[in-house]
């Protein structure tokens, strides 16, 4: 069922490892929120999260690999700027 912390407003972006969904998409493999894979964000302790998959209500901690107060890296990552090579200047 439904866990009483579950919040549309709080989501983390993660897949359920018993739903039978890919793990991820296009979206998800350009760092965006999809509207498919994301878990209901139950607690958050450290880098790990307690996250609930909407499709089945399964929970579990997911260890997002992140330190604490860290950023995701897809927030951090820095902007590709093409260079004309040896043409430029
Ligand atoms: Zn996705
Ligand atoms: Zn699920």
């Amino acid at each position: 069922m439904r866990d009483a912390q579950a919040d549309i407003g709080r989501r983390a972006w993660t897949s359920c490892p018993r739903c039978p969904v890919a793990a991820s998409c296009a979206a998800c493999d350009t760092g965006r929120n999809c509207d498919a894979h994301w878990c209901f964000l139950l607690a958050a302790e450290g880098r790990r999260l307690f996250v609930q998959c909407p499709g089945c209500w399964h929970r579990w901690w997911h260890d997002t690999g992140f330190g604490a107060g860290d950023r995701p890296h897809a927030v951090d990552r820095v902007p590709y700027f093409p260079t004309a090579g040896s043409a430029t200047a």
